[in-house]
């Protein structure tokens, strides 16, 4: 059998350095023919080094020079910038490309890979939150698949496997309810970025950390789980579940409920949508029922944690508002990341700007670009005031 090739687009970040694990463990199954990365040179030179791959992009052009130099004597390939970003997803020297960009920049080569007929392994959630018609419609038309990452919809992925010609009457999404689970406003107005990092059950890249502590993240994976599996908003429920030990469920029509369940752990999630439709041996840490005494489940507190209403509220109206909360909220968490803003004035932002900027049902491509830069443009006004 030959190697599957791998494009890691955002190879330096907590998704991309696990799936290089992943494939360092799977030497004759995998291997890496696109590395990228936005800012981090030393790590991308470092695992070009140990993967050999194809191509490098840095993101950050006036680092080009820095990767250049140091790869020089290798065959790997040095481009530079957003641009080739898009460039390099259109080669054809991929099975495989994994999104694992951080936010709206993952869009634009996700798309690029999709419309060359490549198959698309989906960490970059905010990809179709921004633009999910478009980004499904696209793989329908080309007839490749979109393979969720995020362990919630790749639990879902793998409760409807055999299940083709079956309805899905809901899924079921968890969500661990993050740092601040059971808090009230009066305590959630103090918090500091430092402390929002410290998610009790996942370690993942900065961005999601602190849409996990806003519950922001589990209401962008409401609108993931709309696209990826085709589902009206009515059928998509959030539920607590502190041990994250279910990572999501469904239920059909007949009531029957799956559930996948495992230790969190990413990799798993990674490993299974890089090998899909295999599954892989491995040595990852397993679940012992015997030494779980509690799984437990409580309703999200939206009251207090409103960003999971407001991107319900998106879900419901769609066209371009998911695009503008993502774009509202990208800035916002960034803004609290830099101590700019507090924790609460994240919501405040994200809710001005879904206020301000214009609806539009069927948006076009360029009009989602437009919506986004938009929406930027103003929350980052109220930020500066
Ligand atoms: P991260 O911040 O750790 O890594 C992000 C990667 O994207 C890095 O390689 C970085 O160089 C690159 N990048 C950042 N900004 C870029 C830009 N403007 N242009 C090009 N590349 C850029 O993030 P992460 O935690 O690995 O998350 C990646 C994606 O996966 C996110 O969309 C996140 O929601 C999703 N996800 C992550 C986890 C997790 O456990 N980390 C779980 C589920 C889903
Ligand atoms: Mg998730």
């Amino acid at each position: 059998m030959s190697q599957k090739r791998i494009a890691i687009f955002g190879s330096t970040g907590s998704i991309g350095t696990q799936a290089l694990e992943v494939i360092a463990a799977n030497p004759n199954i995998f291997s890496v023919e696109v590395l990228t990365a936005q800012t981090n040179d030393e790590l991308l030179v470092q695992q070009a080094f140990k993967f050999k791959p194809n191509v490098v992009v840095i993101g950050d052009e006036r680092k080009y020079t820095k990767v250049k130099d140091a790869l020089a004597g290798t065959d790997v390939k040095v481009f530079a910038g957003e641009k080739a970003l898009e460039e390099v997803a259109a080669l054809d020297i991929y099975d495989l490309m994994l999104a694992a960009i951080v936010g709206y920049a993952g869009l634009k080569p996700t798309l690029e890979a999709l419309k060359n007929g490549k198959p698309v392994a989906l960490a970059n959630k905010e990809t179709l939150v921004v633009a999910g018609d478009i980004v499904m419609q696209t793989a329908m038309e080309k007839r490749v698949p979109v393979i969720p990452v995020d362990s919630e919809h790749s639990a879902i992925f793998q409760c409807l496997v055999g299940e083709t010609r079956n309805r899905i009457e809901k899924v079921i999404l968890t969500a661990s309810g993050g740092p601040f689970r059971g808090k009230k406003p009066n305590f959630l107005v103090n918090v500091k970025r430092d402390h929002a990092l410290q998610h009790p059950n996942w370690t993942m890249g900065a961005k999601i950390t602190i849409d996990s502590a806003t519950l922001m993240n589990k209401g962008l994976e409401m609108i993931e789980a709309k696209w990826l599996f085709n589902l009206k908003p009515e059928q998509i429920q959030v539920v607590i579940h502190p041990q994250s030990i279910i990572h999501s469920m469904v239920q059909f029509e007949d009531g029957s409920i799956k559930a996948q369940m495992g230790v969190p752990d990413m990799k798993l999630p990674i490993q299974y949508a890089m090998a899909f439709p295999q599954r892989l041996p491995n040595d990852f840490p397993r679940l012992n029922f015997r030494n779980m005494n509690t799984l437990s489940f409580e309703e999200p507190d939206v009251k207090t944690f409103r960003n999971l209403g407001l991107a319900i509220e998106a879900l419901g109206k769609g066209g371009n508002m998911p695009c503008i909360l993502n774009a509202a909220n990208e800035i916002a968490v960034y803004a609290f990341l830099r101590n700019r803003i507090g924790f609460l004035d994240m919501t405040e932002v994200v809710e001005q700007t879904m206020t301000k900027i214009s609806h539009i049902e069927a948006p076009t491509l360029e009009e989602y670009f437009e919506s986004d830069g938009e929406a930027r443009s103003f929350a980052a006004s109220l930020i500066q005031m």
